[in-house]
């Protein structure tokens, strides 16, 4: 009876709140942004991995990134979940005297909880969302994609549960230089696909690939040969996610970037900070585990 006690006592104990343990739909969080990438340049560039990740996941195709539609603003707000005004990087180059971004990013967050996180770029200014601590990998191996990714698919073949973000600058530069959907554009949009062609075949070559949400977007659009306006065509980015729990096929359900920091918490089963105004794209995560078992 003695011995039972300790059994009789766990028996009655009140159990665990189960409403309380978030489910976590994925172990593993991959964000690759293709600077500059429209939506249409994706549709018609040779690009046969982001197709089929189109096909075989979700895509919203009329996402929006925010207001200050350049390169650091804009990746601030993808990976912080909140507007530019709320995170304060609304400058767009390297400046080592004005610090870091000011509130937790996705990152902060989820490397708080104990998971891993990695940042490989190709421009030094998204340095400023590095958060010290925040990051246990920061890697900005070159202004190519091809060695962006090796670098990337290097960390991915070994990599513990977490979050990974991923920078090709190749369409914003060929943007700039001979102008947004012209063909040396979508010919960029062609070469950083075969760089995620390098990322994708180290994440597939895993067992536990299925434990793994890839969201492909962009943090801009571009018309002419520049972006930073409020033109449809500089706002408007490609979201698209690949995931064994994602619900397959486009949808238009509104989704604005600051939802990508919101959505790569969620899959790790983390709550979202009250602080953010990104919300997870549930579609991308799967039905949500009830409290109770369904009679
Ligand atoms: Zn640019």
């Amino acid at each position: 009876m003695k011995r039972l006690l300790p059994l009789l006592a766990l028996a009655l104990a009140p159990r665990p709140a189960l409403a309380q343990v978030p489910a976590r739909p994925y172990d593993h969080v991959v964000v690759v942004s293709f600077d500059g990438m429209r939506p249409d340049g994706m549709e018609r560039a040779d690009a046969p991995t982001l197709h089929r990740m189109r096909a075989e996941g979700a895509a919203a195709l009329g996402a929006q990134t925010v207001g200050d539609s350049s390169t650091l603003p804009s990746h601030s707000s993808m990976l912080s979940g909140v507007e530019v005004r709320a995170h304060g990087m609304d400058f767009d180059d390297f400046h080592p005297e004005r610090g870091f971004i000011r509130v937790p990013t996705a990152l902060y967050v989820a490397h708080d909880l104990g998971f891993s996180t990695a940042m490989f770029v190709s421009k030094i200014k998204l340095r400023h969302i590095a958060v010290p601590g925040s990051v246990d990998r920061w890697s900005r191996p070159h202004w190519s994609c091809e060695r962006v990714a090796a670098a990337a698919a290097e960390y991915l073949a070994t990599s513990t549960a977490g979050i990974t973000f991923i920078h090709f600058s190749e369409p914003d530069d060929s943007g700039h230089r001979f102008g947004w959907m012209r063909a040396r554009y979508l010919q960029s949009i062609a070469r950083s696909d075969r760089c995620f062609t390098t990322v994708m075949n180290a994440v597939e070559a895993r067992a536990d690939r299925d434990r793994f949400l890839v969201i492909a977007t962009a943090d801009h659009g571009g018309h002419g040969r520049r972006h930073g306006t409020h033109a449809p065509e500089d706002l408007h980015i490609p979201w698209v996610a690949w995931g064994s729990r994602v619900t397959r096929g486009d949808f238009t359900d509104p989704v604005r970037t600051t939802d990508t920091a919101a959505t790569a918490l969620g899959a790790l089963g983390i709550a979202v900070p009250a602080g953010f105004t990104g919300r997870p794209v549930q579609r991308v995560l799967g039905p949500v585990t009830p409290a109770t078992p369904a009679r």
